[in-house]
């Protein structure tokens, strides 16, 4: 688990923040942190490898999404920052993007959606989340966490072949290597379940799902993404974007109907953070 040299996300909770939660599909409170790519070597921070952003969690649906720092300068003292009450200043641009987001999804109830609109509801949907898809799940453990375990199972492992050899008792190393092999199975599970990349797909699905993008469309997008550099765009593979997304209104019960029935309007985030 551990290595020499390793990238870590390191992200420190601010407080909360608003924004337009494109799975919710309505202006949200989010949990608000900010996040930096580290240089680890050992349980040594090497210092940051990348340009900080802030990550955004939905309180309603547990969506993270990526947001440029610039978008809310953090200027409270360390103290006031790590309160779950704080609330850092929001740029008059971003709450003017959030209402006109607001009045976009507005339209598109009512069915009066631009298709240049449309197009961009689309792009943002998908470029929201695409950080994720490049995230490893140990990328958001801690060097010391992992040097801790890698240690427990070294310790746990040799000390069963050590007593061993000392008692001739086969069940010792027995004993040891399967303590060693449990925490390394609990420790992979605990990691796999810490890290968003693996609920992405259908936070993303679930934001496309009312806009019923066809194939065409994702992969538009997906090129783009290629285009500016991003890894997501070699992750997103459209047929199975499609078919998580028809999974997804299927589950939204926004499929059209044999008989005339509106689309719901009423909340319609379900919890995606289990
Ligand atoms: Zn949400």
């Amino acid at each position: 688990m551990a290595s020499l040299t390793a990238t870590t996300l390191r992200v420190r909770p601010v407080g909360t923040t608003i924004d337009f939660c494109p799975v919710c599909r309505r202006e949200r409170s989010f949990r608000f942190a900010e996040a930096q790519a580290h240089r680890y070597a050992l349980v040594f921070d090497r210092g940051p490898i990348a340009h900080p952003h802030h990550e955004l969690t939905c309180e309603s649906c547990g969506a993270i999404m990526e947001r440029a720092v610039e978008e809310r300068p953090v200027t409270m003292t360390s103290a006031a920052a790590n309160s779950p009450l704080a609330e850092p200043e929001v740029l008059p641009l971003v709450r003017q993007r959030i209402a006109d987001w607001a009045d976009m999804e507005t339209r598109r109830r009512a069915d009066k959606l631009h298709p240049d609109e449309r197009e961009e509801m689309i792009r943002t949907a998908m470029l929201s989340f695409a950080r994720l898809y490049d995230e490893r799940p140990i990328e958001r453990v801690h060097p010391m966490t992992r040097f801790t375990l890698t240690v427990v199972v070294a310790a746990l492992m040799g000390g069963g072949a050590w007593a061993w050899l000392a008692t001739g008792n086969r069940w010792l190393l027995v004993g040891g290597a399967c303590a060693g092999v449990a925490i390394s199975i609990g420790a992979l599970v605990w990691i796999r379940s810490r890290c968003p990349r693996t609920r992405v797909r259908r936070w993303v699905a679930a934001a496309l799902a009312p806009l019923d993008p066809t194939e065409a469309e994702v992969t538009a997008i997906k090129r783009e993404m290629l285009t500016s550099r991003l890894k997501s765009g070699e992750c997103i593979k459209p047929a199975r974007m499609l078919k998580e997304i028809a999974h997804q209104r299927e589950r939204l019960s926004l499929v059209k109907p044999k008989t005339d029935r509106a689309e719901p309007v009423g909340p319609q985030c379900q919890s995606y953070s289990s």
